[in-house]
């Protein structure tokens, strides 16, 4: 089969990932720029522009051998207007017409959805999901975000916006989330909810690395934390394994580096509260591609039919 090429584009609220990815998943080349916030978005769009234009030169490809562009952004966006609408990190990017603004640098077809549902795509392509026809994948780090796989097929909702899972209420008592409603899923188990937890609790500035690593260390309060934290993974799995029948369930981002005590805490949790005896035994697995997972699924975008 002939090797066709597409470009990636993983745009971050602090930095973006440009690369070529070839049919097979190679990346062939690849490059990051930092996300200036403070300038206009389409300055930035230029400078994402010459950056990719730059490794085509390099990799002696011209624009006529790339299949397409595919990016991934972060959420609320609308892929119906190609617009990117509300990500609360990225206020300078507020209904922002990213697919215009990219269309002025490339004749190329562009395919553009949120960051963790093309991150979902990659999963399937080359990473932890290849045997599935119905997942989820769950993305972890400063916020949560899930892409859902159902029937061989990449659920993206109207607008693209499916798989907001972040702001599933868990525990409303919690306090109050930034979209309104109080003890949403990320507003209680993010990486940022645990640091901000035990940075409370410690009365100092600390990292949810640096709070696993004092759990594991035996700290006590550190140790019911992250319990409470992986209890809490658990609440939502078990609401999207309940809701959606996956195979499996994908975890990936920043907190599932973790590791074993995140999973087995969560598979624990799914066997004993998922509500059908095949839900209670979902495989809950670690994500494969998480170095390269933002920029394989923007690419994955143009290569892969969903
Ligand atoms: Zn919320």
């Amino acid at each position: 089969m002939e090797v066709t090429y597409a470009i990636g584009i993983d745009i971050g609220g602090t930095k973006t990932a440009i690369g070529i990815v070839d049919s097979h998943g190679t990346i062939c080349a690849k490059t990051s720029l930092p996300t200036d916030l403070t300038i206009d978005p389409h300055v930035m769009v230029s400078r994402i522009a010459d950056a990719a234009k730059q490794l085509l030169a390099e990799q002696s490809l011209d624009e006529r051998q790339i299949a397409g562009i595919g990016v991934g952004a972060p959420g609320p966006l609308n892929t119906k207007t190609g617009y990117i609408v509300k990500p609360p990190n990225m206020k300078a990017w507020h209904d922002f017409p990213l697919l215009n603004s990219l269309k002025r640098h490339f004749k190329l077809p562009i395919k553009f959805e949120n960051d963790a549902t093309a991150a979902a795509l990659a999963e399937k392509w080359l990473g932890a999901a290849r045997d599935a026809e119905h997942f989820i994948f769950i993305t972890i780090s400063t916020g949560i975000g899930a892409g859902i796989f159902s029937h061989g097929r990449l659920i993206t909702g109207s607008t693209g916006n499916a798989g907001d899972v972040g702001h599933l209420v868990i525990d409303p008592s919690a306090g109050d989330c930034v979209c309104g409603q109080q003890g949403c899923w990320e507003f209680v188990a993010s990486g940022t909810a645990i640091a901000r937890q035990a940075s409370r609790l410690l009365g100092r500035d600390i990292t949810s690395k640096e709070v696993f690593e004092l759990a594991q260390e035996g700290h006590a309060d550190m140790k019911k934390l992250t319990e409470q934290a992986f209890r809490y993974i658990g609440i939502g799995c078990v609401t999207l394994i309940n809701t959606f029948d996956p195979e499996k369930v994908v975890i990936g981002g920043g907190v599932s580096q973790v590791g074993e005590p995140l999973f087995s805490a969560v598979q624990d949790y799914v066997r004993s509260c998922a509500l059908n005896p095949s839900g209670q035994s979902t495989p809950i697995v670690p994500a494969a591609l998480n170095q390269d997972a933002g920029l394989i699924g923007a690419a994955a975008l143009i290569h892969m039919t969903y």
